[in-house]
């Protein structure tokens, strides 16, 4: 290849990956894969090795060219790099909109809405279109040349995007009048002198979880928080190593009068020069409109793909917002409005102890209700004996509570110099508090554990059962949500179901304002059940579905049930001494009686079951097996049952009949062998419609 050829194909290369830079970090539309692009830079990479006099410092090869550095130089800034004032309640945001509205002197005013990324804030400045250098904010005045750092920040174009035509044309049509538009095109068409861009280092989720990664598999310690780790590599002395940590940018602020008027309009500006703005952003024109954006943004907030805290608010207006000046460091025009605090400060009222599914017996801290990441706590799990030994709890003290992530809250810290002279200790649980036998520590374990195998506290299991499928039926509340809710206090009894409210779960793991409105229709929709489900529910044993559906039909309503005596129950057609001793002995429980009281005021209603008027399948036993198209297996099983059919899971001699659809499996074997008479769905549709 000759100088020429190379020269022009240098030329053409720097362009498309330029281009394809663009596209994944400023449009999030990537046309190709980072394989693909790889191989674009390794053929520049070839060309400028063998011709070294065509490396321009806006190449790709040249992001990680700098050596490292024995310390940082110190840059001045232009204009200070304030800092912003914090707000947190919404009833602080509405002073500061008033406040700024009477300087300003009208009401209302438009506000451009960012999220406030959680990074670090670094001026990057541009002459004549090229990076010339980048610097940390420091002390607002004075910061530190960062320049071969920031480089290796793929997202930071290292010289400004070239808009086309149309794109220019566009935006000036969109602002006319509101624009010195001839100053706008000068500086698009990259004559603009110096151009200086503020924004945020930052490093995605991404990025930090593979690094953790990477730390686990050297079986070192992983890092808390992506921005320490962000803020440390941008002042790595050596680029190779802040390279190495694949950070990310959002621009912020366009420090450069180019023609602009507003603060919205440099967001687009941002974006045609070839920078990250962030796209949550938007321009409201009202306090109710900032208030839906915070309030979005922070259930947003963990889809996101990188750490924010809050969100920063502005007045978009820029004469406005130099007009209003600053109060020491922090503009008069501009907020950050925080998301609510994810520690707080509460009093320990009470430890209950709550057992789960295994039997080990959990503390829980009663607390003063507090406002913490939005919703009210009032509970949180102390985990074991141990736990409250570590932290050295006492009933009464004061306690620092927080949230990791999105998960039930915990005691982080005891605030010994707070605790009130008759702070009690914790004692621990001699007996189980839910069956009253004594309970133990096991061998090795640290956990207090009933191992009373009825425990009806074993509550998890319990509750699991009852609102599954055959029992309550309530959607979306699956094993582990049950166990979820036990853990943190929300559910003790079954009739805590029907008393939750969408606040308490909001803010658990795995739910978010939809799911928990979700659960607390399903459960609320559910609280009107037939006899043989709420049967079902109260894990009575022996007692089965058939059972159940048995003692249903007889005894028609729950009053008559509870009231019946064994031989009453023995008198029922299927039900032996057995499960009539089992049942009495249920129903005869105190804590029993006591548990179905409680739901019936919680709200639940039990249905009357109807003795089946004419019983025609009286005597015929049915197995169903594979799947049904018209229906589920279960409401196939319903339907033969209301007309008096056996239901039974197991082929025998006795089965009348197999309803079998496809995937039919074992079942359908034994049928054939045995000689049971095997229906397919139209046959038993058809048997169903006969009667
Ligand atoms: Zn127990």
């Amino acid at each position: 290849m000759t100088f020429t050829e190379a020269k022009a194909r240098l030329a053409v290369l720097k362009k498309e990956i330029d281009r394809q830079r663009y596209l994944y970090h400023v449009e999030d539309k990537p046309e190709m894969s980072d394989a693909a692009l790889d191989s674009l830079k390794h053929e520049l990479y070839g060309l400028e090795r063998a011709f070294p006099q065509l490396i321009t410092p806006d190449s790709p090869t040249q992001r990680v060219g700098g050596k490292a550095l024995a310390k940082f130089e110190k840059v001045t800034h232009a204009a200070p790099m304030l800092s912003m004032e914090d707000v947190f309640a919404p009833e602080e945001f509405d002073e500061w909109h008033a406040r700024v509205a009477k300087l300003l002197g009208r009401d209302r005013f438009d506000m451009f809405c960012m999220v406030k990324v959680d990074g670090l804030a670094t001026s990057i400045n541009y002459d004549d279109g090229m990076l010339a250098f980048a610097a940390t904010r420091g002390d607002g005045k004075v910061g530190e040349n960062i320049t071969e750092n920031v480089k290796t920040i793929d997202a930071v174009p290292l010289a400004l995007h070239a808009p086309t035509e149309r794109q220019v044309d566009a935006f000036c049509a969109a602002h006319r009048g509101a624009i010195d538009e001839k100053k706008v095109r000068r500086a698009l068409s990259g004559r603009a002198g110096r151009i200086e861009v503020r924004g945020e280092v930052y490093m995605t989720q991404k990025a930090f979880d593979a690094l953790n990664a990477e730390q686990k598999r050297k079986s070192e310690e992983s890092y808390a928080n992506p921005r320490n780790l962000a803020a440390g590599a941008v002042r790595q002395l050596d680029p190779k190593v802040t390279a190495s940590r694949k950070l990310s940018f959002f621009a912020w602020d366009l420090a450069a009068d180019i023609g602009q008027t507003t603060h919205s309009q440099e967001w687009e500006l941002l974006r045609l020069l070839g920078f990250n703005a962030n796209r949550e952003s938007i321009l409201a024109k009202s306090v109710a409109e900032v208030r839906a954006f915070w309030k979005k943004t922070q259930e947003r907030r963990a889809r996101l793909g990188y750490w924010i805290d809050g969100s920063v608010v502005r007045v978009d207006d820029n004469a406005s917002y130099e007009r209003l000046g600053a109060v020491g460091k922090t503009p008069r025009a501009m907020v950050a409005w925080k998301f609510p605090a994810e520690e707080v400060t509460t009093v320990v009222e009470a430890v209950e102890w709550h057992v789960g599914r295994t039997g080990a017996l959990t503390p829980v801290a009663q607390l003063r209700p507090s406002w913490l990441g939005g919703t009210t706590v009032k509970h949180a799990t102390l985990h074991n004996a141990d736990e409250i030994n570590r932290l050295g709890l006492k009933i009464g003290d004061t306690v620092i509570l927080y949230k990791a992530g999105d998960i039930i809250p915990k005691v982080k810290e005891v605030l010994v110099k707070l605790r009130p002279g008759d702070a009690k200790a914790v004692s621990l649980p001699r007996v189980c508090p839910a069956c009253g036998e004594r309970v133990a520590r096991r061998e090795g374990e640290v956990a207090l554990v009933c191992d009373n195998r009825a425990c009806p506290a074993k509550q998890v299991e319990f509750m699991a059962n009852f609102v599954s499928k055959r029992a309550f039926d309530i959607d979306g509340l699956g094993y582990k949500v049950v166990e979820q809710l036990m853990d943190g206090g929300l559910l003790a009894r079954p009739s805590d179901l029907f008393r939750l409210k969408k606040e308490d779960l909001i803010d658990l793991e795995r739910f978010g304002e939809k799911s928990a409105e979700n659960l607390v229709a399903a459960i609320r929709d559910r609280g009107n059940v037939t006899l043989p489900r709420f049967i079902i529910a109260m894990g009575i044993m022996h007692v089965g579905d058939e059972t159940a559906l048995d003692l249903a039909r007889h005894f028609g309503t729950l009053e008559k049930l509870r009231g019946a005596s064994k031989e009453q129950l023995m008198a029922v057609n299927g039900i032996g001494e057995v499960v009539a001793d089992s049942a009495v002995e249920w129903f005869a429980d105190k804590k029993h009686r006591h548990m179905v009281d409680d739901l019936l005021e919680a709200g639940v209603k039990v249905q009357k079951t109807e003795r089946p008027a004419a019983a025609p399948w009286q005597g015929l036993a049915f197995v169903f097996t594979g799947t049904m198209e018209s229906m589920t297996r279960d409401e196939a099983k319903d339907k033969a049952r209301a007309l008096g059919a056996d239901v039974s899971e197991s082929v025998s001699k006795k089965t009348a009949y197999v309803v079998a659809g496809p995937e039919a499996g074992s079942k359908l074997d034994k049928a054939k062998k045995l000689g049971v008479k095997v229906l397919n769905e139209a046959a038993f549709l058809a048997m169903l419609k006969q009667q």
